[in-house]
């Protein structure tokens, strides 16, 4: 697993991301066709409101002018009737006929009419009911002036409005509207005006005068503002008007020079009474006219309010589309860029999770995702490589061409490193291999083949000739254990390296050379007869001894030798021992002997197995062994110290078998540690039996080791279980080793007597003097007490030389400290010699000789004192 990543922060997917931004962008676009649309919505109710505005105004108009034309035919009819011109029943009908009219034009007014019908027949009661002069004479009614101030309103109010909308058109005809209402108010004010002159009492005229006079000035401001218009229907038609009430200005301007006729009751010119119903009649045919353009600009209002509509609803279909678009098309876009993105990450997880078997990415996307994509499909192809490697490494397949392939990065130069260091590992590993197989075989000292390879060779040479003899000679050197002691290991070493080559040399391919021990040499015959054997074996004896070996020391070595050929179901190891037999008898005819095993030797062979069966049957049922106790007497002779347990074998139809004759038979097998476990079990079991007898409590108990059981991997478990089993001081037991056991390994010894020291026991170097052992070697070895044989016992009377040579060994003990101990003595003389020359112990026939465990106890008992009380 890669070093652990953390996790992502869970966030939107990308088209998400992308439909979220079309989303607000869209909704921006919305909100502004929205307040477009808003616009648009407020321009068409502006339009339309302009449209109502100018219905009303039109409407307005209409009732203005049905209420001149009431009035003015009233007037007219008043005036008729007062000249005698009108009949006034005609009169009456017309004005009734346009009371109708203007009753008309407020209801369609409706909710915006300036006034209630009631009003207007308040005030028709008023002037019409009371007396025409009284009715002509009154000032302009209150409700026309209501029309004018609420028509005024309306047509500022649409006036602003078509700015706002920005309807010029509307606008212009508005102005000539205004136009023309102001020319129509002030010809209808003038005529009231006229009429109010005319029906004057004379001390009004002057006032009366004064306001037609302003009256006309009006209205000849307003005719002026008309003809300035742009020439139009509406103009034209209202220009007509005009030139009446220019008439009539001229008329009452005349009137009013003749200043005598000006005055009521004065004559009234026909031309003026034509005039006025010109007038009136012109304002009848005006009417409708401003009507219907007021209506016109009501349409048109509408149409324009219709067609903002429809472009209020066209903006928002169009947001609508817009926003639709900008929806699909963000989609397809999100789609472009998250196809290639989530198969960029379903790849990813793939390669995550360990499958590297996964298509190639196609580059398609933005080129952002297509550079990851390329980058996946790199690391992808870079982790196969990997893989592959790795595979090779683990198949330890270095010469894998894949391994060439060069990786980019720190991963790559690991790889090249891990298979530069496992190239140079698996090379030392091959050579350890072959090193240690060549160990296995092979002696290292010499650098022949080993016992164990030996006996496999011998194992293979006797299954694949099972009719044919197979040949084997032993070789053991002469003194070799003397060499060693004498001139040390090393030049020990340098001469069993020496004796290889020299037999390797000697015997050429012919045969196979092994070191199977310290100075035990194997020629192993893996195609030559016995005879053959013989003579190849011979000739390699005499190349040893041919030359002195080099160096200072100018050795010459001689070698023994036995040999022993295959009988039909022989296996390695009968074979081995039958050359080890011939080449321990050829040591009796001499050095440089040579020994073949035949039916004599055969037979020695098979004494010695019988035996070896024998003892091991007396071992396990420990019926037929006995341990006899030999005293050790004090110095002087005086008192005995201890026992040397001495075993005994009755064997049954041999009576008892004496210790020299099984003990090194027991010695050439695994039967030796058995047989010195069952002696010290007996020994310490007697001394345990002693240890509760006052007299007896301080003996010690010497028991012979052999040589064998003490390299043995068990021998101090076995000593310190005996102890323990018997309980007894481990400081009375002496063990006792030969000085000839101490063969090739002295460090072993000394360590293994070490080990025993530190159980608490004593060691003793036996049969001292028999041995090549020099002091130099002794000197360090763990030894509590020395045995001098009992060859140099027998020899030392009348014989100074070996007089000196015991005087040295007990200087020798002394300097390292060990109790001397003279055995073998038979004799007074021996006694008193040995006690002369310094011992610390005596044993011999001459005190006693060794006894069955009764005999012994009965012995020393009564020789012993019993210890002072105290
Ligand atoms: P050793 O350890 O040197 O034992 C002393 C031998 O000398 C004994 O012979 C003893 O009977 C004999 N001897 C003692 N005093 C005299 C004497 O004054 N004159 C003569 N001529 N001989 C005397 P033994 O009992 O036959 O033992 C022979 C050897 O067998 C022993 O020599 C020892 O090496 C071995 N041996 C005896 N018992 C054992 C044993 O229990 N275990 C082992 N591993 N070896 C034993
Ligand atoms: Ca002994
Ligand atoms: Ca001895």
């Amino acid at each position: 697993m890669l070093p652990s990543v953390r996790p992502l922060r869970r966030s939107p997917r990308v088209a998400t991301r992308i439909l979220m931004a079309a989303g607000v962008a869209g909704v921006i676009a919305v909100l502004l066709m929205v307040s477009l649309v808003a616009t648009q919505d407020r321009q068409a109710d502006r339009t339309e409101r302009l449209a109502d505005g100018t219905n009303a105004v039109s409407g307005l108009m209409e009732l203005r002018v049905a209420r001149f034309q009431e009035n003015a035919l009233l007037k007219l009819g008043q005036l008729g009737v007062e000249f005698g011109a009108l009949d006034q029943a005609d009169a009456t009908a017309a004005v009734s006929q346009a009371r109708e009219e203007t009753d008309r034009a407020l209801a369609e007014l409706g909710t915006s009419a300036p006034f209630s019908s009631a009003e207007l027949a308040a005030d028709r009661m008023g002037p019409a009911s009371s007396g025409a002069n009284e009715a002509i004479k009154g000032q302009p009614a209150e409700l026309d002036r209501k029309v004018e101030s609420s028509l005024s309103e309306s047509i500022s109010d649409i006036e602003s409005l078509a700015v706002q909308i920005g309807d010029r058109e509307t606008a212009g005809d508005l102005r000539e509207l205004v136009a023309l209402v102001d020319v129509s108010t002030s010809s209808q004010a003038l005529l009231l005006e006229a009429t109010d002159y005319w029906f004057a009492e004379p001390d009004e005229l002057v006032a009366t005068q004064s306001g037609l006079a302003k009256q006309m000035a009006r209205f000849e401001d307003h005719a002026a503002a008309l003809s300035a218009l742009a020439p139009s229907s509406i103009r034209d038609d209202a220009l007509d008007t005009l030139a009446v009430g220019s008439a009539l200005d001229v008329a009452i301007a005349e009137q009013l020079d003749g200043t005598a006729s000006a005055t009521r009751g004065g004559p009234v010119s026909g031309e003026l009474l034509t005039i006025f119903s010109d007038g009136l009649t012109r304002a009848t045919q005006f009417s409708p006219e401003v009507a219907s353009a007021g209506q016109r600009l009501a349409a048109q209002s509408l149409r324009q309010a219709d067609a903002a509509r429809d472009a209020r609803n066209q903006a928002a279909i169009g947001a609508i589309g817009i926003l639709a678009m900008a929806m699909a098309v963000s989609l397809a876009f999100a789609r472009s860029i998250s196809a290639p993105l989530e198969r960029l990450s379903e790849t990813a997880r793939r390669v995550s999770d360990g499958d590297l078997h996964v298509e190639p990415l196609r580059p398609s996307g933005p080129p952002e995702v297509i550079e990851a994509a390329m980058a996946l499909n790199d690391t992808v192809a870079n982790l196969r490589l990997i893989e592959r490697k790795a595979e090779a490494l683990a198949a330890s397949d270095l010469s894998a061409e894949v391994l060439d392939v060069p990786l980019p990065g720190g991963i790559g130069k690991a790889m090249s490193q891990s298979v530069t260091v496992l190239a140079d590992s698996v090379a030392a590993s091959d050579a350890l291999r072959t090193r240690l197989a060549f160990d296995a075989t092979h002696d290292e000292l010499t650098g022949v083949i080993n016992r164990a390879a030996a006996l496999a060779q011998l194992g293979e040479s006797l299954a694949s000739r099972p009719k044919e003899q197979v040949a084997v000679t032993f070789i053991d050197l002469d003194d070799f254990k003397r060499i060693n002691d004498s001139h040390g290991h090393a030049t020990g070493d340098d001469i069993l390296r020496e004796v290889g080559k020299r037999l390797d040399r000697a015997v050429g391919d012919q045969c196979q050379v092994a070191r199977i021990g310290g100075d035990e040499f194997l020629l192993v015959f893996s195609k030559h007869s016995l005879d053959d054997a013989v003579v190849i074996t011979r000739k390699a004896l005499a190349d040893l001894a041919v030359s002195a070996l080099p160096g200072p020391q100018h050795l010459t070595v001689t070698a023994c030798a036995g040999l022993a050929g295959s009988q039909a179901g022989d296996d390695a190891l009968t074979l081995l021992r039958r050359a080890d037999v011939a080449a321990y008898h050829a040591k009796k005819s001499g050095p440089g002997s040579l020994a073949s095993y035949d039916d004599e030797l055969h037979r020695y062979f098979s004494k010695q197995a019988d035996i070896e069966d024998a003892l091991r049957h007396a071992i396990t049922h420990n019926t037929e062994l006995e341990l006899f106790y030999q005293p050790l007497m004090s110095g002087d002779g005086a008192l005995p110290v201890g026992v040397e347990a001495l075993i005994r074998w009755n064997r049954p139809g041999s009576g008892q078998v004496r210790p020299d004759e099984f003990v090194p038979v027991a010695e050439r097998s695994p039967l030796i540690a058995d047989l010195d476990r069952w002696v010290l079990d007996a020994a310490l079991t007697q001394l345990a039996m002693w240890s509760s007898d006052p007299l007896l409590a301080h003996m010690s108990m010497s028991v012979n080791l052999s040589g064998r059981h003490l390299v043995h991997p068990s021998i101090v478990s076995d000593v310190s279980c005996a102890l323990d089993r018997s309980g007894v001081d481990p400081r009375r037991l002496i063990l006792e080793v030969t000085e000839t056991a101490l063969v090739t390994d002295l460090k072993l010894m000394a360590a293994r007597l070490r080990q025993l020291q530190d159980l608490g026991v004593h060691t003793a170097m036996d049969d001292f003097g028999t041995g090549f052992t020099g002091f130099a070697h002794l000197r360090t070895m763990p030894i509590n007490e020395i045995k001098i044989d009992r060859s140099l016992t027998n020899s030392v009377i009348g014989n100074p030389k070996e007089r000196q040579l015991l005087d040295l060994v007990c200087v020798f003990a002394r300097f390292i400290n060990a109790r001397i101990v003279a055995e073998g003595i038979e004799t007074q003389a021996e006694a008193e010699m040995m006690r002369e020359l310094g011992c610390d112990v005596l044993q011999g026939y001459y005190y006693a000789r060794p006894m069955p465990a009764e005999a012994a106890t009965a012995w020393l008992r009564a020789r012993s004192r019993p210890p002072p009380s105290d």
